[in-house]
């Protein structure tokens, strides 16, 4: 029996599926999300948060670690000064904006020009 159908198989008997994320928000899985979280993690998250893939991915790295600034300076070399993890709970990704929560104070895009 392949995974899935024994996911369906034993959720037909009662069994209940759920997955935290990465600031802790559970959510019910169906069998069908259970195989697809197992085969590849960051692509069943982004989707579920109506993120791209890459953008995922960077929200997932500045809350594990902060990151280097992704801004460029006036000379237009990369910045990469480090950008600290937000003290507190991790923030969700309604709330982390690339260009603004991936750089350092002097090179965050303004909330006018991400508008644009
Ligand atoms: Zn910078």
């Amino acid at each position: 029996m392949d995974p899935l159908s024994f996911l369906r198989k034993i959720a037909g008997a009662g069994v209940g599926f759920c997955a935290g994320d990465l600031y802790g928000h559970y959510m019910d899985l169906t069998p069908e999300d259970a195989v697809a979280l197992s085969e590849n993690p960051d692509a069943f998250w982004a989707s579920k948060h109506r993120l791209s893939l890459e953008t995922y991915r960077q929200w997932k790295a500045f809350l594990e670690t902060g990151c280097a600034c992704t801004g460029t300076t006036r000379v237009g070399r990369p910045c990469k000064q480090t950008v600290s993890v937000l003290p507190g709970p991790p923030a969700p990704h309604s709330q982390f904006i690339v260009g603004v929560n991936d750089r350092c104070e002097h090179h965050q895009v303004t909330k006018r020009r991400q508008q644009q």
